[in-house]
């Protein structure tokens, strides 16, 4: 049997028939001794996200706001969603966050949009050089702060907010479960059994300040999140962020799990399990996250001004939180308009 290796994943090329159905296979998942013809392939992929669905109650959502940066992984989360969500009548939002990292950014919001329109929800997307007048790489120079620092700190803040004001139930996030192994065993790292335990499928809302996320990918590896797409056709953007650092540690520690699971295949999906049977012990571990209202945009702070107000006054010297509300406000008062517009001309 000869596999080939093809963007980190292994790829059945000759004989090899679906341990389910028997028609040829795509892909031998080693982990569960399984070769997968693509439409048991996908069940696979989908079963594991119905577990999360379930788990988390996601499928009894009114509201989600899904956030689609462009790339592999939030691209198979929505489509997965979408998909899986259309009999529960949940009402799924796409956001895209253009940041301003150049050539990136651009290709990055055309494939967001085209992947939204493709499965028929709306998009909103924020630029952020419009809406504040500055980008990313400015904002963290300015602030002599490290790039992914502070693009961490803004999409989080933007996302949250999209979600209090369109009062949504979930921000859906397109983790994976190598994502989740990385930060995780780097949190343990640092014993910020705090910053395990937000690291959960779901977390929990705090009523007009921030909202719950919940992680649909998380037991999802980014192989089988690659593959998913490719195999569906998914529109998403290839290429790597120009201002990733070289060797972050989660990078290097997701090379190190890699070869851990070649060599003992199935080791991340038993450590996901069990992160998630023992995460409430984690909780009871972590400091208590208590949450205020920043005084100036009114969003969740832990202290009396919130990061994304902190960071925005000290490098345009005002504090914008309340202009990104306002603008997603406008923004979503359209996008009802438009709604209605089509219902009355529907009906
Ligand atoms: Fe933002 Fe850093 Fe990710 Fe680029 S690599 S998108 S700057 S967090
Ligand atoms: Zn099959
Ligand atoms: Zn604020």
């Amino acid at each position: 049997m000869r596999m080939v290796k093809s963007s980190q994943l292994y790829v059945r090329r000759a004989a090899a028939s679906c341990s389910v159905c028997g028609a040829p296979a795509v892909v031998r998942i080693s982990y569960a001794r399984l070769d997968l013809c693509t439409l048991h392939f996908r069940e696979f992929v989908e079963r594991k996200i119905a577990r999360i669905l379930k788990k988390t109650g996601l499928s009894r959502a009114r509201r989600v706001i899904v956030a689609v940066s462009g790339g592999k992984d939030s691209a198979a989360m929505l489509y997965a969603l979408a998909s899986m969500l259309k009999k529960d009548n949940v009402e799924l939002i796409g956001v895209h966050i253009n940041l301003g990292l150049g050539e990136y950014s651009e290709e990055s919001m055309k494939k967001a949009h085209e992947l939204c329109h493709r499965v028929g929800i709306p998009c909103i997307i924020v630029e952020l050089e419009k809406v504040l007048g500055v980008t990313v790489p400015e904002l963290a120079k300015r602030a002599r702060r490290p790039t992914c620092s502070v693009c961490g700190l803004v999409k989080r803040y933007i996302l949250n907010a999209v979600a209090v004001e369109a009062d949504a139930d979930y921000v859906a996030t397109g983790h994976t479960a190598d994502d989740i192994i990385a930060y995780t065993l780097k949190e343990f790292m640092f014993q910020n059994m705090d910053g395990v335990s937000k690291l959960a499928p779901s977390t929990s809302t705090v009523k007009g300040l921030a909202v719950g996320r919940v992680r649909p990918l998380y037991e999802v590896t980014e192989r089988e999140s690659l593959l998913y797409s490719l195999i569906n056709g998914i529109p998403f953007h290839h290429s790597e962020c120009p201002y990733r650092p070289r060797a972050p540690i989660e990078q290097r520690i997701k090379e190190f799990v890699n070869k851990l699971e070649e060599e003992h295949p199935g080791i991340k999906i038993t450590y996901i399990r069990r992160l998630e049977r023992n995460m409430g012990m984690y909780h009871s571990w972590g400091r208590e996250s208590s949450y205020g209202r920043c005084k100036h945009c009114g969003l969740a702070s832990s202290g009396v001004v919130c990061g994304f107000c902190r960071l925005t006054e000290k490098v345009t010297g005002k504090p914008l939180g309340e202009k990104v509300r306002a603008w997603i406000r406008g923004v979503l008062a359209s996008l009802r308009a438009e709604e209605s517009l089509m219902e009355v001309r529907g009906s």
